[in-house]
């Protein structure tokens, strides 16, 4: 097995940060050591490393050295009534690895009429064959008659353990309050994690109705028909559909106050419910609706950008850990021949935004550079704490994480997604016995955000010149070198498919 030393680089966790030398033996992290710097020694290449019995050293003086991101919500060859996504498992999983994420969670998705077992075997044949990185699948139930408790049972034995609800898009994706609180009960005794997209779609859909009715057929309606307080209602309703099961839940892609709260006040009372937000709700906001003519249709996902209040709130709850992840929902589009279909009409926008190569580099950027994840409210933590220690059957996934900035940022980008979804520590950690899944950053470096460099197959950019503190130098997945100098240098089909465990 090949042996490879990072030579003194300075290893960031959720926990700590120290300067240290690493060593891989095959494809895990087999010691940390003292460091030792190329300078103090003559450090030849070849003769050293027959010295130190390793074939390759990465001198990693003045990098950071991450865990490879964990991204836990994207959407990669996902097919829509009239398209389809714009990254496959190929091309998206190479844009993860450029911006130094190791592991992704698509979902499977069970349409009308579907067995689980067909979804996830759909799904696989998608990645198996393609995937740059390792990944697993959340399966999405739509159609609860054709997902009988014993198929869920089969979905966890299979190594799937977690299952998501939409409460928005009715007639395709959205199910009921009965069939919501009946899956979280049955996922519940499964030890299965339920992740709820949270909207009213009811009354969503009535408001897109009307506005099309009355002319307002311009990408901004998508947003003002899917107002924040309906977010929060159906945040509280998953929650307390929750509570009544007795059941864990995790709310993806929060984006606003009016959510933020309802998790808030449910993680007060010791209820194990997390949140998820997206860089694309701490970043941007609506006045990206109002560009000219058509253009704002880039920005058409769900839900909209919400306003800059609601993105001071999410990176204050990411701060205090009362957001626990990050995750991009990467749902790629082109803007011509895909955003385009919607050109008349916003209902036949294709929902999403790319994003899956920028999330950590924007979490770096904002969160530790600028500091907005430095802002912690001391007597929050305190409580914090005192709510985790008591909540004991949610141990795994509530471990508290130091308040500084940078272990902040390695925590919800990589630490607590693996955690919450089974894959820790074999993921989203450093430490020994654990897949060299590491990401070699520098910290000084500076990143320029284009779709003329990215390695997403999409033709636009949300964040076009958007200038990153911080750069992604190198990648290794599970030992293997996949990115240097910025540059993919892997191979497609290497990616792994992940069984994860249930919560403990
Ligand atoms: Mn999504």
């Amino acid at each position: 097995m090949a042996r490879t030393l990072i030579r003194d680089g300075y290893i960031i966790t959720a926990s700590e940060d120290y300067r240290a030398d690493l060593l891989i033996d095959g494809e895990t992290i087999a010691a940390i050591t003292a460091p030792t710097t190329s300078a103090g020694q003559h450090a030849t290449g070849r003769g050293e490393s027959e010295r130190d019995g390793v074939d390759r050293v990465i001198d990693a003086t003045g990098l950071y050295v991450l865990p490879g991101g964990v991204d836990v919500h994207t959407h990669l060859d996902m097919p829509l009534p009239a398209t389809t996504t714009a990254d496959d498992f190929a091309s998206g999983t190479i844009a993860a690895a450029c911006g130094g994420t190791t592991t992704v969670i698509d979902f499977a998705n069970q349409y009308h009429g579907q067995t689980l077992a067909y979804a996830l075997e759909t799904w696989h044949r998608k990645a198996a064959g393609r995937a740059a990185i390792d990944y697993s699948f959340h399966m999405t139930i739509t159609d609860l008659p054709h997902a009988p408790a014993a198929a869920m049972a089969d979905m966890v034995r299979e190594g799937i353990s977690s299952f998501k609800l939409l409460m928005a898009y009715p007639g395709t994706f959205m199910v009921d309050d009965a069939t919501i609180y009946q899956v979280l009960r049955r996922a519940s005794e499964l030890g299965a994690l339920t992740c709820i997209h949270a909207e009213n779609g009811c009354v969503i859909d009535l408001l897109v109705r009307e506005a099309v009715a009355a002319g307002q057929t311009a990408p901004r309606y998508h947003a003002r028909t899917r107002p924040a307080v309906l977010e929060g209602e159906a945040t509280g309703r998953a929650i307390a559909l929750a509570q009544l099961a007795g059941a864990p839940v995790y709310i993806v892609h929060v984006s606003c106050a009016a959510a933020l709260a309802r998790i808030q006040e449910a993680r007060a009372r010791n209820l194990p419910v997390w949140g998820e937000t997206c860089p694309q709700y701490l970043f941007l906001s609506e006045e990206a609706y109002q560009a000219p003519d058509f253009e704002a249709a880039r920005f058409v996902c769900t839900p909209p950008l919400r306003t800059r209040a609601d993105a001071d709130a999410l990176w204050d709850a990411l701060a205090r850990g009362d957001l626990q992840t990050v995750a991009t929902d990467h749902c790629s589009f082109n803007f011509h021949g895909q955003k385009e279909l919607g050109r008349d009409d916003f209902t036949r926008i294709p929902n999403g935004l790319p994003g899956i190569e920028t999330r950590i580099l924007l979490m770096y950027s904002g969160g530790v550079a600028d500091g907005r994840l430095g802002r912690t409210n001391l007597t929050s933590l305190a409580q914090r704490e005192i709510t985790t220690s008591k909540r004991s059957r949610w141990s795994t996934a509530t471990g508290t994480s130091s308040n500084r900035p940078l272990q902040r940022f390695v925590d919800v980008v990589a630490t607590t997604p693996a955690k919450l979804f089974g894959l820790y520590p074999r993921k989203g950690s450093i430490m020994v016995g654990g897949d060299a899944d590491l990401v070699l950053f520098d910290p000084a470096g500076e990143t320029v955000l284009s779709a003329a460099t990215h390695h997403q197959r999409v033709d636009y950019s949300p964040y076009e010149g958007l200038h990153a503190h911080g750069a992604i130098r190198s990648v290794l997945l599970r030992g293997n070198l996949i990115v240097a100098n910025g540059q993919f240098v892997g191979q497609t089909g290497q990616g792994r498919f992940l069984r994860r465990s249930t919560l403990q």
